[in-house]
């Protein structure tokens, strides 16, 4: 695999980064996740949108302008020859000297990485039609998690958690309510209302979120945007997550209780229908 470092493209053994790098020794660093579908990136502005923002809540200096992020993308599904799957990309503060809890200046050259990664068939993906268990946890991740950084370990426990249970993944519960997914974004559906928590800095906002809220509006149902508890969630005709590589995943059961008829629901399965559609359509 050919791989993208600090404006190389290189074999994926030769990519070789500092010990030092504050992404290293501190999880200095964010990162976005862009489904490349058919050879084509799918909002590629939205994620590009964000990366600038967590750059800038980071103070972490961009090291490049928005085209060039683009150019890259391109040039690593040429080169590893993706049809579907992912672009990895990763920006970390760097770290010219010794360790140390204080910042290096904002133009210390930062760490550039990107990586494809290959899934055929990555849109229909048979987990679309039989759907995900969940269980919850308490969320205990840090107060920041609108910025996308790569100090990932609580999701990953709570990925865990839910593995050893038979679930697919966990849903994240804060003062009684559902935050998010470990990497996706948390909804339920009542009737022809869509419900999923409210954007602060308790949830990443994401990229896939506000592409199906917006065709959902524009498809004429009811959005609201609020906390629910595991207890409404039980209770719900629906579930679903929705994240860049899951595109709207349905959820069919909640800590082993049934959601609706504990099968993928319609609203989920039109959602995806309608996203995908609409970012085949605008993909770069
Ligand atoms: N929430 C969390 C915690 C995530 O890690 C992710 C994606 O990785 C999402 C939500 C979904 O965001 P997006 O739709 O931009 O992939």
């Amino acid at each position: 695999r050919t791989v993208y470092l600090n404006g190389e493209y290189i074999p994926e053994t030769e990519a070789k980064v500092s010990i030092f790098d504050r992404g290293f020794v501190m999880s200095d660093g964010v990162y976005e996740v862009v489904s490349v579908l058919d050879g084509k990136l799918i909002d590629f502005d939205g994620h590009q949108a964000r990366l600038n923002r967590s750059l800038d809540a980071l103070e972490i200096g961009n090291p490049m302008p928005d085209a060039d992020y683009l150019a890259m993308f391109r040039e690593l599904v040429a080169r590893n020859d993706i049809t579907d799957g992912m672009i990895y990309l990763q920006v970390t503060r760097g770290n010219p000297g010794d360790r140390d809890f204080a910042y290096p200046p904002k133009d210390t050259p930062q760490t550039v990485v990107a990586f494809t990664q290959s899934k055929p068939g990555l849109a229909d993906n048979p987990a679309a039609q039989s759907g995900w268990k969940v269980i919850t946890v308490p969320d205990e991740r840090w107060g920041r998690r609108d910025i996308k950084t790569v100090q990932l370990l609580y999701p990953s426990m709570a990925k865990m958690a839910a593995k050893a249970q038979g679930a697919d993944d966990a849903w994240l519960v804060e003062e009684g309510k559902i935050t998010e997914g470990t990497s996706n974004n948390a909804y339920i559906v009542k009737g022809n209302t869509i419900i999923t928590r409210e954007l602060s800095h308790d949830i990443l906002h994401g990229i896939t979120r506000a592409a199906v809220l917006r065709l959902a509006r524009e498809a004429q149902m009811t959005v609201e945007e609020r906390g629910f508890t595991p207890d409404e969630a039980k209770q719900a005709d629906e579930a679903f997550v929705t994240s860049a590589s899951a595109f709207v995943m349905p959820v069919v059961s909640i800590d082993g209780a049934k959601i609706g008829t504990g099968t993928p629901g319609n609203v989920a399965a039109r959602l995806r229908e309608i996203y995908l559609d609409e970012m085949r359509k605008t993909a770069l």
